[in-house]
């Protein structure tokens, strides 16, 4: 069995401000399961655990072009994510992330 040591606090790698446990904040998904440790300093992620929800919540801040808007484009993110085939996925989503993602094109020039 791994014996893991927890540290009081840390320096974060990008801005080197020490950070101790009470002051990471937790990021939480849109859905809620997943949070990853943020510095208060400078936003810089340090760590926790990534997967379809949080990457979705990540990539919906960039392609939102409004905070109301991230909700959904998380939502059509999770649909895309979910999907097995493209016609899985919801007409409005796929409207929707075309729409910032702009349409796939393959480019052999
Ligand atoms: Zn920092």
């Amino acid at each position: 069995m791994t014996e893991v040591n927890l540290v009081d606090s840390a320096k974060c790698p990008h801005c080197r401000e020490e950070v101790s446990g009470e002051e990471l904040n937790a990021l939480e998904t849109a859905m809620a399961e997943e949070t990853m440790l943020v510095c208060p300093e400078c936003d810089t992620i340090l760590g926790g655990a990534m997967g379809d929800g949080m990457f979705a919540s990540l990539a919906a801040t960039q392609l939102a072009e409004e905070l109301d808007e991230i909700r959904d484009v998380v939502e059509a993110l999770m649909d895309a994510a979910e999907a097995d085939q493209p016609d899985d996925i919801d007409d409005e989503s796929l409207e929707l992330l075309d729409d910032r993602m702009g349409a796939a094109e393959v480019n052999i020039n």
